[in-house]
């Protein structure tokens, strides 16, 4: 095992110090691969919530050696911060893999910790560079008058954020965040809480002002809810479920309109016509699924297939769901490895048996993958008609549904019918189809001939009740800025 387990950082970290927790509760954080305790942590409530809640209005208030620091200096902070995350790199994505299960892959391959580590670092230099290029407007008004708006950091922000991606997600939240200049308190998941903590090592070592960055462990209805009901925290932003999504709205409600933006789940359209690249398309489809262990809001997880081509194309499906390597996230020849935790295995089990229920054919896998650890076997169910349970719902596991088509008309009508709007995708190489299913399919993203290319420049979120607001790219920014009209006289 590659992790000193005895040296992992397991305090919260509030005012740039590591501290035990108010009530001095703990929780375990458990290898999925193994369902041993990796160690405990220090569990968040209110309490603690409070006391990083004052840090982070400390050090945003006036004066504070944050808010007199340039622009440029935050910029230079976060390059630093992306530099010893460099450094740490290895570290941090065999910690990943301990924690969250994915598998270590080696560079170059398309999946597990170090393409995450990838993603993270461009995410901290893309909004490093951000920082200093935030600007305001001049507005030609009536009179003799200069208009302008500033453009500034909305203030002390609470983030909470899932599991899936801990370190990523980690970084979309706080990037954003710093280069506008505001202030952090963050929750990580319960169940993946270690990585973020040895970035907060690094942010200490990097130089930021104590309070700027707080990170808490500990359980949503705990210290994530009251992260959301806080009356000094300005703005709250949050990724998980759509079913917590509808909490964190109706907290800022019940306390002091506190900004809301979520990202929360979906039930994504793959739409492959007959004209399509079919390996393409088979390649795209099978990565829009079982990335991650199938572990992705936007995961493709309604594929719907042309009539025509049907059957060959669900051959290719299963052809590239055998060659998956299912095994524990150390060994470099797997590309799958354990669900999240217990829960997350129970319910992608109960999706499983649903399925089965429903009447849908179960095409390769279906059960359970050896008997030690949260193993999926990777599955593909045919068959599948629009008010089965597993095309409804998201079942956040390695379960692929494939549908049936005929016509675009139909397509377009049945891959809105959800409430979601995550994500989508198109194959086909007619371009006039492509760009009218682009346009015809309500969701953040559409891929046309190809799934889950993500890049921190673009912006990334949901339509209906996959969210609100959209992370990443420039507009990522304008969830952490308040806007400020300033009115002078131009003469006396
Ligand atoms: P999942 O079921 O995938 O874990 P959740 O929406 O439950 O998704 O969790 C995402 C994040 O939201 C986690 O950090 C979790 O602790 C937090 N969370 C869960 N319930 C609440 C709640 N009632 N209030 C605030 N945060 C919550």
């Amino acid at each position: 095992m590659p992790v000193d387990i005895e040296k992992i950082e397991t305090r919260l970290f509030i005012n740039n110090e590591f501290v035990n927790s108010v009530s001095g509760k703990t929780f375990p954080s458990v290898n999925p691969a193994t369902e041993e305790v990796i160690c405990q942590v220090q569990e968040a409530d209110s309490a603690d919530v409070d006391v990083a809640v004052a840090s982070a209005r400390k050090a945003f208030s006036l004066g504070s050696p944050w808010r007199e620091m340039n622009a440029s200096g935050r910029r230079d902070l976060m390059l630093k911060l992306a530099s010893l995350l460099e450094r740490d790199r290895v570290y941090l994505e065999e910690l990943e893999a301990l924690d969250n299960g994915k598998p270590v892959a080696a560079h170059g391959k398309s999946y597990g910790t170090h393409v995450d580590l990838n993603l993270v670092l461009q995410c901290f230099r893309y909004y490093a560079g951000h920082a200093d290029k935030i600007e305001g407007k001049t507005i030609p008004i009536d009179g003799k008058f200069l208009s302008m708006t500033l453009h500034e950091p909305i203030g002390v922000v609470g983030q909470i954020i899932p599991w899936n991606f801990p370190l990523l997600m980690f970084a979309w939240k706080i990037c954003p965040a710093l280069a506008t200049g505001c202030t952090v308190v963050l929750k990580t998941s319960e169940k993946t809480p270690l990585t973020a903590l040895h970035a907060c090592k690094l942010i200490k070592e990097a130089g930021f002002p104590p309070g700027v960055v707080n990170v808490l462990s500990g359980f949503g209805p705990t210290a994530g809810k009251a992260i959301a009901l806080h009356m000094d925290i300005d703005k709250v932003a949050f990724t998980g479920s759509t079913k917590v999504g509808h909490l964190i709205q109706q907290y800022s409600a019940e306390s002091n309109l506190k900004r809301v933006t979520l990202e929360l789940g979906g039930k994504s359209p793959m739409l492959v016509f007959d004209d399509a690249d079919l390996d393409q398309a088979a390649d795209a489809a099978h990565v829009g699924l079982f990335l991650n262990q199938g572990q992705c809001c936007c995961a493709g997880s309604r594929l719907f297939v042309q009539d025509t081509i049907y059957d060959a194309f669900v051959e290719k499906c299963i052809e590239r769901a055998k060659k998956i390597k299912v095994g524990p996230q150390f060994d470099e020849s797997t590309t799958q490895g354990p669900q999240v935790d217990k829960i997350q295995f129970d319910t992608v089990m109960r999706y499983l048996a649903k399925g089965k229920e429903e009447g849908a054919t179960v095409k390769v896998g279906g059960d359970r993958h050896g008997d030690k650890g949260y193993y999926v076997q990777p599955t593909i169910f045919t068959d599948v008609t629009d008010e089965m349970v597993i095309a409804k719902e998201e079942i956040f596991g390695p379960v692929m549904s494939i549908l049936k088509f005929s016509t675009v008309e139909e397509v377009i009508e049945r891959a809105n019918k959800t409430m979601y709007g995550l994500g989508a995708g198109v194959c086909t190489r007619d371009v006039g189809r492509a760009l009218r299913l682009a346009k015809s399919i309500r969701a953040g993203t559409v891929w046309i001939n190809s799934y889950d290319v993500f890049d921190c420049a673009q912006p990334f979120g949901g339509f209906k009740q996959s969210g609100i607001g959209r992370e990443l790219g420039e507009y990522g920014l304008f969830n952490y800025i308040e806007v400020k009209t300033v009115v002078i006289p131009i003469d006396k």
